[in-house]
């Protein structure tokens, strides 16, 4: 007889620690909202961040045509390095040149930017150690880290001051286990745009601290009239960053998977550990699908500016009309996006006393109105809403009206308005000041 452990005499499967702490925010707050629409109105999501959702906004025929003509590859079909195709890693660094000096080598084929986040993530921080991430912000990164015991830590926005870092906290967040800065520009969920000035600010308490930065541009380019994106990396003379990009919102392909790590480390300070850190990362997934890595060089060279300009001026439109109509409904504050795909709007909570917070009012907007529009507690900030962009023009005409008759039914009382519109006025006021 062998003498083995007994084993166990029933069976007991449980999820692993990495399973039970891994959450998705918005996953898990939308999962647990009443969201019954009203079967008498149709029910419309201003809350998915795909901008396919709604058929009105499709790829190019050339991203189209260039995928076709890959499928019928052989070579498209069997693995690739894990860090992607040499040829597709070229045609990247390509594309990256306004980010400064990018070889083939820099870069890394990913399967989305979130795994690109994941691998810039866990790359640099060990359980114990810490990441800092924008409040409001894209909630991605608590996703990838928390399982695996990295901390999550907050530096806020100014939502007076379109979103900018606040500096200060942002230095005082920054303690010995720190292992990296995010920053989202162009950002979801606020729209904003970072000018050059302010990226060399947050670049100094980079710089002065010693930490390097992740910088989640998947976003990059998406900006509206009289605003200019510009690549972090493209600043920094020190501090290492790494880029997160992808075809994902730019292209309009979520589904198609394929994104990208930069590795810009101009004083050679992360060294070849962490270039070899982070390829054995990548090969966990043995490298993202070859059939897109084989259609990237012809998608990022022959995809006409002409189409990327019509998506951005389509959105542009669209926050314009969202921020004309949201800005006369008393007890909304909108606050207008120079940038991406949504707009955050403020919702003066003490004017609705019917609802408890703002998930309960997002609720009642479903069953009311069919209108869902994410909590901002999905960003970890209570009190706002976001919209989504990327709708039909009459869709989204449509949302905001019913958005306004749902504030209107439930604004505290008629001599209150008065004095609310005033100060809507005023704040609209101070939002022309700052857009000037
Ligand atoms: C959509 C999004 C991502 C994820 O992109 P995928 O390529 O779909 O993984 C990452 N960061 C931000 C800020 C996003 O909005």
């Amino acid at each position: 007889m062998s003498r083995r452990s007994q084993g166990k005499r029933s069976w007991d499967v449980r999820a692993s620690a990495l399973a039970r702490n891994t959450h998705n925010l918005i996953r898990s707050i939308v999962e647990n909202l009443q969201v019954e629409p009203n079967p008498e109105k149709r029910f419309i999501a201003l809350s998915v961040g795909d901008p396919t959702t709604f058929g009105n906004l499709n790829p190019p025929e050339q991203v189209i045509q260039a995928v076709r003509e890959s499928v019928e590859w052989h070579t498209s079909r069997g693995y690739g390095s894990m860090v992607g195709h040499q040829e597709a890693r070229q045609a990247v660094a390509e594309y990256s040149v306004h980010q400064g000096p990018v070889t083939a080598d820099d870069v890394v084929l990913c399967s989305g930017c979130s795994h690109a986040l994941e691998l810039a993530i866990t790359v640099l921080a060990d359980p114990g150690q810490n990441i800092l991430v924008p409040r409001p912000g894209f909630m991605i990164y608590k996703t990838v880290a928390e399982g695996l015991g990295i901390e999550i830590k907050y530096y806020d926005l100014l939502p007076n001051e379109q979103w900018k870092v606040d500096i200060e906290d942002l230095e005082s967040q920054v303690d010995d286990d720190t292992a990296a800065i995010v920053v989202i520009n162009p950002s979801n969920p606020c729209g904003s745009v970072y000018n050059t000035e302010h990226l060399m600010e947050i670049l100094d308490v980079a710089t002065r601290n010693c930490v390097p930065i992740i910088a989640d541009e998947i976003y990059e380019h998406f900006v509206f009239s009289g605003h200019k994106f510009t690549a972090m990396s493209s600043l920094s003379k020190d501090v290492p960053i790494l880029t997160c990009g992808g075809l994902t919102k730019r292209f309009l392909v979520p589904g198609w998977r394929m994104g990208w790590l930069i590795i810009h480390d101009r004083r050679n300070i992360l060294g070849k550990e962490i270039r070899k850190g982070i390829s054995n990362l990548a090969s966990k997934i043995l490298g993202p699908s070859t059939l897109i890595q084989r259609a990237l060089p012809a998608i990022l060279q022959s995809t006409p500016q002409s189409f990327f300009d019509d998506v951005v001026l389509f959105i542009e439109n669209q926050a314009k009309l969202a921020f004309e109509e949201i800005r006369r409904v008393p007890g909304l504050r909108p606050i207008m996006p120079q940038g991406a795909m949504y707009m955050m709007i403020q919702i003066k909570m003490s004017l609705f006393p019917d609802f408890k917070n703002e998930l309960e009012f997002v609720e009642r907007m479903v069953s009311e109105q069919s209108v869902f529009c994410l909590p901002g507690e999905c960003f970890c900030y209570p009190n706002y809403m976001r919209i989504v962009l990327t709708v039909p023009e009459d869709i989204l005409r449509e949302a905001c009206q019913r958005i306004a008759l749902f504030c209107q039914d439930h604004i505290v009382t008629r001599d209150k308005i008065k004095e609310i519109e005033e100060e809507v006025t005023l704040s609209n006021e101070a939002c022309r000041m700052i857009n000037m």
